[in-house]
């Protein structure tokens, strides 16, 4: 769920408000920590020092504070200098270092007495652009055209493949209903009963008075150069002869309506102090991002395996460990080797930068970050990760995962399902007489078939259930929190729906058909035996007939 700029805003201010109120411990605690190393001359102590220096460093100047964020730094320097020369806490102490600490104290505790807020704030600035495009928006569709019959047929087939259609028969209710939905995608005929040319004059007006283009693919029963040329000026993005090739329309549609808008970005922070993190996942939240924070390494690898991020933002300084150290055992993990790493961290320091890169690291950004330059870093890693990742895993034909990328998910999930004891069905669906099909048709419509039925599997499905392609013409899918019984109720429905598609191939039409076994966690505990039930129970549903779904028997 994407938080509101007011949101955000309110935030921001408990959050200033929060720093106000612990500053003057946050303040006293380094100068206890300082005072127990001159007693003690334990580098613990002085370590600790440092730390809680650095944090004080980077939050204050998160809230605007830079006066403050200033003395803290000059205190850190000058701590990690004594950390760094350590014959000097053995011997006499170094009189002039000391007296120089205890200054920069004085300075921080006279500050923290009356802080002041001396840089303006605004975080919201360019960040409403990094929002994602609503995906209800995107999915509705408004098909034009007098001619009843064909323009409901077709608004049928598009709301089989979960797209929100509404149908104008009348170009003046169109009119009016654009006006107030400009993101709607259009499919407009050309030609009206009356009049040869409606569809396209009437879109070459409505273009001219809106602010954005409005998205249109025109629908024409001529397939005329001159025609197409005109459409092009009506800021026509697709044109479509018909009768009107289903599976081929939905291609366009996807791509252009941003349907397969990608699930949120996932993001694991880490960093020491929580008021660090607060400010940073709240930009990235306003940005739209799934944010998780974690403050230790402990929990850094608890949640990696489950929340799998596609990024994550370290701090190079860590209550236990440095965050060099904890990227280093992250990409020890299997699978994690090519997680994209960010440092976020007030280290000015450029050889502690260019180690950190060289070891594991994928970008560098000090703090405190301009919000929009956070987001786009992060945007900009995560897009190409995940566009690589794609690759590895993405099935070429149908963009669903493939067989390996599957099989981990089953074992993933397992894991959670077992976890939260929640229930898990694993579902094998294989098409019917697929050979017959390739046949009679051509492959090429044989693929198209596939296409369409992954897409429909996609949109049917919600965003937690786990779609693959097993191989060939079988279909895998992972159904979480549902068990057999409640998984047969939806793929059965799928079932259904599939079997009324209509294909094309040649201006020929052919209906197609699937049988589905399904499986679960509750009565076959691993991905083995589930996936070996599931593929049983599906043969049987072949026995007995096809385009049926069977759950298998304990
Ligand atoms: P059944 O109802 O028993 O499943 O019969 P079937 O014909 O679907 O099953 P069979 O396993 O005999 O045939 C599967 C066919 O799927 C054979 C193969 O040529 C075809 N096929 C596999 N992968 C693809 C593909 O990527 N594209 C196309 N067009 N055909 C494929
Ligand atoms: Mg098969
Ligand atoms: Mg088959």
């Amino acid at each position: 769920m994407t938080q509101s700029v007011a949101e955000f805003q309110e935030k921001m201010r408990l959050l200033s408000k929060a720093f106000l109120t612990e500053l003057p411990v946050k303040t006293k605690a380094i100068e206890t920590a300082w005072l127990q190393f001159q007693d003690q001359k334990n580098p613990e102590a002085l370590q600790s020092a440092q730390r809680k220096a650095h944090g004080l460093e980077s939050t204050s100047k998160i809230f605007g504070y830079r006066e403050l964020s200033q003395a803290a730094a000059n205190l850190e320097r000058a701590l990690k200098r004594l950390l760094q020369d350590s014959p000097a806490w053995n011997g006499e102490p170094d009189q002039a270092v000391h007296q120089q600490i205890t200054a920069h104290i004085t300075e921080l505790n006279r500050l923290t007495v009356k802080p002041r807020q001396d840089q303006a704030l605004d975080y919201t600035k360019k960040l409403n652009d990094a929002r994602c495009i609503d995906p209800e928006a995107a999915s509705k569709v408004f098909v034009v055209d007098d001619d009843q019959e064909s323009a409901q047929e077709l608004a049928m087939q598009l709301s089989y493949y979960g797209y929100e259609v509404e149908v104008f028969g009348k170009l003046a209710k169109f009119r009016s209903a654009i006006q107030k939905n400009p993101h709607a995608m259009v499919l407009m005929n050309i030609e009206f009963s009356d009049d040869d040319h409606a569809g396209l004059r009437a879109m070459k007006e409505i273009q001219q008075k809106m602010d954005e283009p409005v998205q249109v693919m025109f629908l024409s029963s001529n397939d005329d150069l001159a025609l197409r040329l005109e459409t092009v000026r009506a800021g026509g993005i697709a044109y479509l002869t018909k009768p009107i090739n289903s599976t081929d329309l939905i291609d366009q549609l996807d791509s252009f309506a941003a349907l397969q808008t990608q699930e949120p970005f996932r993001v694991l922070m880490v960093d020491g102090s929580d008021a660090v993190l607060a400010y940073h996942a709240a930009i990235l939240e306003l940005a739209g991002m799934t944010v998780k924070t974690v403050s230790t390494a402990d929990a850094v690898m608890k949640t990696l395996l489950e929340f799998n991020p596609d990024v994550i933002l370290v701090d190079t300084y860590m209550p236990e460990c440095s965050g060099i150290e904890l990227t280093t055992v992250i990409r020890q993990i299997d699978g994690l080797l090519n997680l994209p790493i960010i440092y976020l961290s007030s280290e000015n320091d450029f050889n502690t930068q260019q180690e950190a890169m060289r070891l594991s690291g994928d970008d560098f950004i000090v703090k405190p970050v301009e919000p929009e330059r956070l987001v786009s870093a992060v945007t900009l890693r995560i897009r190409r990760a995940r566009l690589l990742r794609g690759l590895m895993v993405r099935d070429g034909l149908t963009g669903l995962f493939n067989h390996t990328a599957i099989k981990e998910q089953l074992n993933r999930e397992i894991v959670r399902s077992n976890r939260l004891k929640t229930p898990l069905s694993f579902a094998m669906v294989d098409v019917d007489f697929f050979k017959k099909i390739n046949d009679k048709h051509g492959h090429a419509a044989g693929d198209r078939v596939l296409k369409s039925l992954a897409r429909l599997l996609k949109q049917r499905l919600r965003g937690t259930d786990i779609v693959g392609r097993y191989g060939g013409e079988e279909f895998a899918v992972i159904l979480t929190d549902t068990d057999a019984p409640g998984a047969s109720r939806v793929i059965d429905e799928i079932r259904n729906v599939f079997s009324r598609l209509i294909h094309m191939s040649d201006n020929r039409e052919f209906t197609v058909t699937f049988s589905c076994g399904i499986a679960d966690i509750k009565h076959f505990p691993d991905a083995k035996s589930v996936s070996d039930a599931a593929d049983k129970a599906l043969h049987k549903a072949k026995k007995k007939g096809r385009n049926q779904v069977m759950t298998s028997a304990e």
